[in-house]
C-alpha cells in the first residue's frame, strides 16, 4: 500500500507524522517548516495516525500497521525508528 494522497480531500500535499523526540532537532524543525513531516508529539499508542494532510489537516493511518509507512522516505534524514526506540 502506497499513500500518495489524502483520503479526505484527495490532495497530494501530505506528509508522515513524526513521533518522539528528534535526534537532530535542527533537521527536524527544517522538515516541519517545509511541511515534509508533521510533529506528532512524544506519546505513542496503537491508534496513532501516520499521515497528515497539509491541505485539510486530516490525519489517518495506523502507526502499528507497517503497511502504512511503506512510502516513508528515510533518506530525508529523519528516522522514526531511531528516534523512538521500540
Ligand atoms: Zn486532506
Amino acid at each position: 500500500m502506497t499513500v500518495s494522497s489524502c483520503p479526505n480531500c484527495t490532495s497530494p500535499n501530505i506528509c508522515p507524522i513524526a513521533y518522539g523526540y528528534p535526534g537532530d532537532e535542527e533537521e527536524y524543525l527544517k522538515l516541519v517548516a517545509e511541511k515534509k513531516i508533521f510533529p506528532g508529539g512524544c506519546l505513542i499508542d496503537d491508534n496513532n495516525p501516520v499521515w497528515y494532510c497539509n491541505n485539510c489537516g486530516h490525519k489517518w493511518g495506523n502507526y502499528r500497521n507497517p503497511d502504512n509507512i511503506d512510502s516513508f522516505d528515510y533518506d530525508q534524514g529523519f528516522n522514526i525508528n531511531e528516534v523512538y526506540d521500540q
